[in-house]
């Protein structure tokens, strides 16, 4: 065959290709006629949420999404969006809904899903200054406006992850390779922790490679807070016996009580032994946009790391939580990386990219999800928001305390209330549980 006859019989195949492959592009027509049934099914949700359950016990469990397997051809979008309201939407949690008793709900503001529509149809690579500078400069915007509330200095490095098990891994990462904790020091490096850390933070030691480190578990106050005294105790006995410590995490709000561990002190320990300093904020740290929780979470900048989540204190959708680390240096050593095909990436950028600072090269750019509300919105009704979070938790505690045989925890710091209901007779546990298993099948509260 000649090379002309060849090229002739790829351009017959490739015009057939086309044809078949042009459905990827969708013409305007087709395009408005699912937008408009998307739009629809979006505010349908939205307007019947006052009255949805919050959570729905269903015998099927969302096991009809696989009557419809994927085939060679597509399917009309109404079929498509009935599956989801009844198989994806309706069962198990919503957690969008008001109506929860003792689950962590989720938010769900609107224009964050408008920012993540913008963000897919542009599909800016937020990855790299050169490639999208006005992206990037976004992002680091949002980590520059946590840095000024959180008290930590404009000069911080942070990242926009997906949540705050993967922000925390980036914060332990970071803090492995700057205490230089090699493999052959790890049986003696110890950390330090609250026995009410979240379990997050033991996935990203381990995925760290660092589970082999000695992990103490600090004795807690009657609050569930780590006693300061008994971790300087504790630092001191291990480098008696030749051990290294290197890391103590806090909480700046835990989830199962609300606890802040005594931060200002925590700090001046780690200071002193030079130790990392991590605090996980993940659920606590926007209590700092109010007067009341600023007061309370008083050291948050002391650390040398520090993860909140805005998909948990912006009530963001699902998808963004942040870490920052006070010194960019650090959080860029463990992090960045050369590859030859990215020559043109790091010419003259003096500007700091997500993908030198985070292990993603390639990501959703999570920015918009974050600016499109705050700069349509301001900051008000979010600092409004948590102020209204912490009064509800006080004044539903002051209200439950005078109860008749209810057992009720310590004042809450956030908005965290734990209380259980003591019966005359009979288990409490079991009569608790039964209380709780009722309400799920009422399904609102
Ligand atoms: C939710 C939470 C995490 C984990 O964050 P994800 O976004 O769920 O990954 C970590 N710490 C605390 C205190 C939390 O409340």
């Amino acid at each position: 065959m000649t090379h002309t006859s060849a090229n002739d019989t790829i351009a017959e195949r490739l015009q057939q290709l086309e044809c078949i492959a042009l459905q990827l592009e969708t013409p305007a027509t087709d395009r408005k006629t699912v937008t408009d049934a998307v739009i629809h099914y979006a505010e349908n949700f939205l307007d019947s949420l006052e009255d949805k359950k919050a959570y729905v016990i269903s015998e099927e469990k969302g096991a009809g999404i696989t009557s419809l397997p994927v085939s060679e051809s597509g399917h009309d979008i109404r079929t498509l969006l009935h599956l989801l309201e009844t198989q994806v939407d309706e069962p198990g949690l919503n957690p969008a809904s008001g109506g929860h008793l003792g689950y962590v709900p989720g938010g769900g503001v609107y224009y964050s899903a408008l920012g993540d529509f913008l963000a897919d149809v542009t599909n800016r690579y937020a990855g790299i200054f050169f490639a999208s500078p006005g992206a990037v400069r976004m992002e680091n915007m949002m980590i520059e406006w946590l840095a000024g509330f959180l008290g930590y200095p404009e000069t911080c490095g942070g990242n926009l992850a997906s949540g705050g098990s993967i922000a925390s891994l980036i914060a332990i990462v970071t803090a492995r390779d700057a205490m230089e904790v090699k493999a052959r020091d790890i049986e003696r490096s110890v950390i330090y922790l609250s026995p009410q850390v979240h379990h997050c933070l033991y996935k990203a030691i381990r995925i760290a490679g660092l589970h082999e480190c000695i992990v103490r578990h600090l004795p807690l106050d009657e609050r569930f807070r780590i006693r300061p005294n008994k971790l300087a105790e504790q630092i001191a006995k291990d480098k008696a016996d030749g051990l290294k410590p290197w890391l103590v995490i806090a909480s700046a709000g835990t989830t199962d009580t609300g606890a802040i561990d005594p931060l200002t002190e925590i700090a001046g320990i780690a200071k002193k032994e030079n130790l990392w300093f991590h605090i996980d904020a993940a659920y606590g740290g926007f209590f700092a946009l109010c007067d009341q929780g600023r007061e309370l979470l008083k050291g948050m900048d002391l650390s040398d790391s520090i993860v909140v989540d805005p998909h948990k204190g912006m009530f963001l959708p699902y998808g963004l939580g942040a870490v920052l680390v006070k010194d960019r240096k650090k959080l860029m050593a463990s992090h960045y990386y050369i590859a030859n095909y990215m020559q043109d990436a790091h010419r003259g950028a003096d500007i700091d990219s997500p993908a030198d600072l985070s292990p993603e090269l390639t990501k959703h750019f999570r920015g918009l999800r974050m600016w499109l509300p705050l700069q349509l919105l301001g900051v008000q009704p979010f600092r409004a928001a948590v102020e209204e979070k912490m009064l509800l938790a006080r004044y539903f505690h002051n209200e439950i305390s005078q109860w008749e045989n209810m057992e009720v925890g310590p004042t809450p710091d956030l908005s965290v209330v734990v209380f259980r209901y003591v019966p005359t007779s009979g288990d409490a546990d079991a009569f608790n549980q039964a209380v709780m298993d009722r309400v799920l099948q009422i399904g609102r509260f």
